[in-house]
């Protein structure tokens, strides 16, 4: 069988020797030693100034709505994955969705500006499969109207924007580290923040908001990691610049079909240092994507529908029928199989049965 992602797993013994290390201090979690070295490496690896490792993306999001105090209706797209929009919803605020440029698959800035009103607090954007959003654009839109900006860059690891970690944008960035993500940590997220108040206010929010053992700096929640989970951050960070040379290699066989392909891939910003986290392609029809699932399925390889369906159809969200780009983009997007042990063969036998299915 061919998913559309396997978990990268490094050699056990290189975790084990972490293991055993936890073992020994009998330290297995609240701030500990291996998180804060997981901290601090991944500070150096990704060159931001401040970040704090928590549980999930999800949570990291949440966080990143409650450092910011925001109230009201926050800007978001409706070409993400659910988290996006749920974490929005269950902070108490409404997502209002615009519609997203359809060859980046990111929200279109152009679109920001109609929706914005009196109650309007802020923007929540993602950097769809790691590919830059108009950060330049968004940030003159924001401060023109005094918004804030907070980007899910559960996609965006390693990713680079002018020579810069692309996580150095917006009030915060978030990130993933879901196993299923490019580089992971079994569970896990980051908070990224240029600004050294709004990192200790997180940090407070992190920890139930404890300053020092019988003490309350601010309202809080767990959103801490452990020792076990820092200790798998802490092997895969060596083999993540390999990993992502893999995907590339990968992705560039992937490329030499395209041509032949009723489909295109979305275009990566310029002046992008892209992490080949993921390999989309954008079908001329739903229909032609639907037929060759369909075959590939009955092939074993399980390609995924990513982002499907677009998120204003959530049950719990007021739709805006204007988003027109992202129902068609969500209805036409597929993400194909990669990860480090995919081999070219697969490739070519994956390539083969979708160039049949679609020329017959
Ligand atoms: C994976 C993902 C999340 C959620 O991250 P978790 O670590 O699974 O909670 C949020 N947003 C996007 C765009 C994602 O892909």
């Amino acid at each position: 069988m061919i998913p559309v992602t396997k978990p990268f797993l490094p050699p056990i013994e290189e975790y084990e020797r972490y293991i055993r290390e936890i073992w020994k201090r009998n330290w297995l979690t609240n701030n500990g030693p291996l998180v804060n070295e997981l901290e601090l490496k991944l500070k150096e690896h990704l060159d931001v100034n401040h970040l704090l490792y928590v549980t999930n993306g999800t949570i990291a999001i949440q966080l990143a709505i409650k450092a910011l105090n925001l109230e009201g209706k926050i800007i978001t797209t409706p070409f993400s994955y659910v988290a996006t929009t749920s974490s929005i919803v269950w902070e108490g605020c409404e997502p209002v969705f615009v519609d997203i440029d359809p060859l980046t698959c990111n929200i279109d800035p152009q679109k920001i500006e109609t929706s914005i009103t009196k109650d309007t607090c802020a923007i929540l954007a993602t950097h769809v499969y790691g590919n830059p959003c108009d950060v330049e654009a968004i940030q003159d839109i924001a401060k023109r109207n005094n918004l804030k900006v907070i980007y899910d860059g559960a996609h965006a690891f390693g990713v680079k924007y002018k020579g810069k970690s692309i996580f150095e944008w917006g009030d915060i960035s978030t990130c993933s580290f879901h196993s299923t993500k490019l580089f992971h940590t079994i569970e896990g997220g980051a908070i990224i923040t240029k600004n050294p108040d709004l990192l200790k206010r997180i940090a407070y929010l992190r920890n139930f908001g404890h300053d020092g053992p019988d003490k309350f700096a601010d309202l809080g929640i767990n959103g801490k990691n452990s020792e076990f989970h820092a200790a798998m951050g802490l092997v895969n960070l060596k083999y993540v610049k390999e990993i992502i040379e893999t995907r590339k290699g990968l992705c560039d066989h992937y490329s030499n079909f395209l041509k032949n392909f009723k489909a295109v891939t979305p275009r990566v910003t310029r002046e992008t240092e892209y992490n080949y986290a993921y390999y989309p392609l954008l079908f001329d029809s739903s229909e032609l994507l639907v037929k060759i699932t369909d075959v590939l399925n009955q092939n074993w390889v399980y390609p995924r529908r990513y982002f499907y369906p677009s998120l204003e159809n959530l049950p719990y969200v007021k739709k805006n029928s204007g988003c027109v780009m992202a129902e068609s983009v969500a209805s036409r997007a597929l993400c194909l199989p990669l990860y480090d042990t995919l081999s070219k063969e697969e490739i070519d036998m994956i390539c083969r049965i979708m160039l049949r299915v679609q020329n017959n």
